[in-house]
């Protein structure tokens, strides 16, 4: 290349280090947006979920796997979203910090433009941003039990944040709210919805409760109709979101093919 081969300056390369991430695991970074608590209340979100919210991150979490075919899964709950990398991808060499500041910013850079189709009569206010931090998982079943984590930490604060919210908005404080819930098991709080309120915990919207999965599936597309009017179909993957129960090996056996190694 016409590009000066050995300047005296070269040598500060050397201290690069070496990041490649551990060979043969499952690679998975998670987003986190930074000080969201009070990003949520300056965009004035709804409490305890606001959907634009949730579905904006949804949208921009299929930006994420439509640009990087490696990234097989993701989950997404609240301000987060895990990426799950196919265990054998040699995307950047499995340089940590290229893998990560790559999701990272294409993430909220997607969450910056797509802003304005979610909340078209409220003005971004400031650049959101996120953090982020990768970790490698040796086996598919740890990483089904990193999955679990994340989405019964998403039932726990669901539940948590719905009863918080009703007893909030029918007059009480937010400490009153907080000395009421202390030391509350889920059953309890379960019958404090019921009662007080009138709520059964499982009718609320499964993305409040579950989280969002996004994936590829195979969808059949209608391409043209023949002479006759049959419709003629072409199979096609697809990312998809849904709001699935993760925890048990149901979601997982009917989409074998997400974690095929
Ligand atoms: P950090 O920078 O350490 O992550 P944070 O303020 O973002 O701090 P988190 O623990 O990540 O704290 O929690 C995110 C907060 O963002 C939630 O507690 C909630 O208040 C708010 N939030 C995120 N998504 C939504 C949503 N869809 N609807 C309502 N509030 C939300
Ligand atoms: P990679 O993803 O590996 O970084 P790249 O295409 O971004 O690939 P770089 O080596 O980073 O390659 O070079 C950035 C390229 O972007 C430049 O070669 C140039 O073509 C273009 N570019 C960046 N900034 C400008 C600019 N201000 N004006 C014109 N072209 C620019
Ligand atoms: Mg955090
Ligand atoms: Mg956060
Ligand atoms: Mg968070
Ligand atoms: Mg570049």
């Amino acid at each position: 290349s016409w590009k000066m081969a050995n300047s005296k300056y070269e040598y500060v390369k050397s201290f690069e280090v070496n990041d490649q991430l551990m060979p043969s695991t499952w690679i998975v970074v998670r987003i986190d947006g930074c000080h969201f608590h009070r990003f949520s209340d300056t965009h004035e979100f709804e409490k305890p979920n606001d959907e634009r919210a949730l579905s904006l991150m949804n949208s921009c979490a299929l930006s994420v796997l439509n640009e990087f075919p490696d990234i097989v899964f993701a989950y997404g709950v609240s301000d987060e979203y895990s990426f799950i990398m196919k265990k054998e991808t040699q995307f950047y060499q499995r340089r940590r910090s290229k893998i990560v500041s790559l999701v990272v910013s294409l993430f909220s850079s997607a969450y910056a433009i797509k802003w304005k189709d979610f909340f078209p009569h409220k003005e971004l206010q400031y650049p959101p941003y996120f953090d982020g931090r990768v970790i490698c998982y040796p086996s598919t079943s740890i990483l089904r039990d990193y999955l679990s984590w994340r989405q019964v930490d998403c039932h726990i604060n669901n539940q948590y944040n719905t009863c918080f919210w009703k007893l909030v908005k029918s007059g009480k404080s937010k400490q009153e709210a907080q000395d009421l819930l202390k030391g509350t098991q889920t059953q309890e709080k379960n019958e404090l919805l019921f009662q007080q309120f009138g709520i059964n915990y499982n009718t609320l919207p499964a993305i409040f409760r579950k989280g969002s999965c996004a994936f590829r599936n195979k969808v059949e597309d209608i391409v043209k109709f023949s002479e006759n009017g049959e419709p003629v179909k072409r199979l096609r993957m697809k990312v998809l979101v849904e709001h699935c129960d993760i925890i048990g090996l149901g979601f997982w056996e009917e989409h074998p093919h997400i974690l095929q190694e």
